[in-house]
């Protein structure tokens, strides 16, 4: 059977401080064969660089969320640089992005998107993005820079994420895809090539139906693939292996594993 690979999760979130360790040791005989951890701001980019150290199966990212950029003061890409340079499971550069939804200043969300878009030119490491209510300045910022790497959390049009595609990037889906009222989602998992889908948690957020509103781990995936799979018309199994293919692809991890 095909294993999953969760391509965007926040282990390190205090909802898992109670049973962290029971919840990532026990993903293995659930299915989940490798988890990709986010990181948010320099505080939870260092716990996820030593959570790749501590499980052989987590890959991590390290970056400045839009939201968390108000806090984030001194030399942040002096600190990305020096833990991407100590870790190689640091794959990607994330997560990073425009969220319009919370009243963070715009030019600041500029500047560190801007900033870490270069940074990962530099590092010459995949992006992951987030963005929230914001695809127009999204996308004019990855057609300028044209980074590698993903769109987590896909939300907006169909049109937007073919243009995404056609930049060479790959589009993530979490629990959001089997809500009723995804309606923009279930399109666009229709619609795009299967080889450039990609599934997720984002968890502890984000749980699928039918454990909406509970703690989301990543053993909740096969019921994002259930709905990409019926929306394609192809198998479970069929989604889970393209998908953790790609989510491979596009953190570049071949030679890591
Ligand atoms: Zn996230």
């Amino acid at each position: 059977m095909a294993e999953i690979f969760d391509s965007h999760s926040h282990y390190y979130n205090t909802r898992f401080d109670n049973d962290r360790k029971e919840v990532l040791n026990g993903l293995k005989d659930k299915g989940v064969g490798l988890v990709l951890v986010a990181g948010c701001d320099i505080e939870s980019s260092k716990k996820v660089s030593q959570m790749c150290r501590d499980y052989n199966f987590v890959f991590g990212s390290a970056g400045v969320h839009p939201t968390d950029s108000i806090r984030v003061t001194g030399d942040y890409l002096s600190e990305l640089r020096k833990l991407f340079s100590e870790n190689p499971k640091l794959v990607a550069v994330g997560e990073i992005g425009y969220d319009y939804f919370y009243d963070t200043p715009k030019e600041i969300q500029t500047k560190f998107f801007r900033e870490q878009l270069t940074l990962a030119k530099e590092l010459d490491k995949p992006v992951i993005i987030h963005s929230r209510e914001a695809s127009r300045d999204t996308l004019e910022l990855l057609k300028e820079f044209k980074p590698k790497g993903v769109v987590h959390c896909y939300s907006s049009s169909t049109e937007v994420a073919k243009e995404i595609v056609n930049l060479g990037m790959y589009i993530g889906f979490t629990g959001v895809i089997t809500f009723d009222n995804a309606k923009k989602a279930k399109v666009t998992a229709r619609e795009i090539p299967l080889d450039r889908i990609l599934i997720e948690t984002d968890c502890p957020y984000l749980a699928p139906v039918p454990f909406r509103g509970q703690r989301c781990d990543s053993s909740m995936l096969t019921y994002v693939a259930d709905a990409i799979a019926e929306i394609r018309g192809i198998s479970r199994e069929e989604v889970i292996k393209a998908s953790y293919d790609n989510a491979i692809r596009a953190y570049e991890m071949e030679s890591l594993i």
